[in-house]
């Protein structure tokens, strides 16, 4: 059954607004030109967590001028304020994408893709800060995924269809493959989303059992990490807790996009969270649990190096990226 609620993102401005993020370089004509943005000067950065490794691996970084559009449920000359008293420029906003991976012993588990060569300019960056690193593709053993968005999904497979990890099994939350993988709501889906359908299809199609399995949300996915349902965002949004030792991290996805917007207004909803109440709550609950445990927290479109902690501001939370 294919209800109006499933749909409730399918607006115009959620289809631009939607393609302007994940996949495509829009420059209509008439759009200022805002210049290019700066990729981080070294695109990995690494943490230790207990006997484990973390490292932050920098796929790009896209500009987009901002909009009305971008926050839903909030005035737009609040928006640019929210920006301004940061010292941030308010007529646009940089999103950089940031796949984590985990080294855990003899494993290599990466954590959500970037683009390959499937994304705009700027991106696609991943093998090579992969290999400044010192990782190869074929070290990845394990793919996790925290939901279809293109941002997240598109670099498992190369323009020619290539898989970018070749040993890698990949590990993707039932909930979100169950929605995106259904013909029926593809079929049903507006125009402006439809292609957010194909990029699944184009990615997971023809793997085996082998290489992909689905998961529920909510147990352990790889030794010492865990999955955690956060949905809204999208509808299987999934989390990825990493514990060693005493210490633990929080793989937060796309919990928030850029926190200097939504981690200080939780309540705000990005033009990108398919169900924005359900978002919300989700977000709200999350982020009180970073405070309360104390972990370190790594966000897909957090500024790099990504990895930082959470502490509350006013009504909100504050994110500070490790120095
Ligand atoms: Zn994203």
């Amino acid at each position: 059954m294919i209800t109006r609620r499933d749909f409730l993102i399918g607006s115009t401005a959620f289809a631009s607004a939607y393609a302007a993020a994940t996949m495509m370089p829009l420059r209509a004509q008439g759009t200022p030109n805002f210049g290019m943005p700066t990729p981080p000067g070294v695109g990995f950065r690494r943490m230790k967590l207990g006997d484990f490794e973390l490292v932050a691996l920098n796929d790009g970084i896209m500009r987009r001028p901002l909009g009305e559009e971008f926050v839903r449920n909030a005035p737009f000359a609040q928006v640019q304020e929210t920006l301004r008293v940061q010292g941030l420029p308010t007529e646009y906003i940089d999103v950089p994408y940031t796949p984590f991976l985990v080294v855990a012993g003899n494993r290599r588990i990466l954590m959500d893709t970037g683009f390959s060569d499937n994304g705009p300019a700027m991106t696609g960056r991943l093998l090579a800060n992969m290999a400044a690193a010192g990782f190869k593709p074929e070290d990845i053993d394990t793919v996790l995924i925290s939901h279809y968005h293109g941002d997240h999904i598109s670099g498992l497979r190369n323009k020619a269809g290539q898989l970018t990890f070749p040993r890698a099994r990949i590990l993707v939350p039932s909930v979100e493959h169950a929605f995106w993988m259904d013909d029926e709501r593809m079929a049903a889906a507006p125009a402006g989303m439809k292609a957010g359908f194909a990029t699944a299809r184009r990615v997971f199609t023809g793997l085996t059992a082998d290489q992909l399995s689905t998961f529920t949300p909510g147990g352990e996915v790889a030794p010492g990490i865990t999955s955690i349902p956060a949905y809204g965002h999208t509808p299987g949004h999934t989390l990825y807790s990493v514990r060693s030792g005493s210490q633990r991290f929080l793989f937060v996805a796309d919990l928030t996009n850029v926190p200097q917007l939504f981690a200080r207004n939780p309540d705000w909803a990005v033009v990108f969270d398919m169900n924005a109440d359900q978002a919300r709550d989700t977000r709200r609950k999350v982020f009180d649990m970073i405070v309360k445990e104390n972990m370190l927290a790594g966000g897909y479109h957090f500024p790099f190096p990504a990895f930082g902690t959470i502490s509350t501001l006013g009504n909100g939370y504050e994110f500070k990226p490790v120095a």
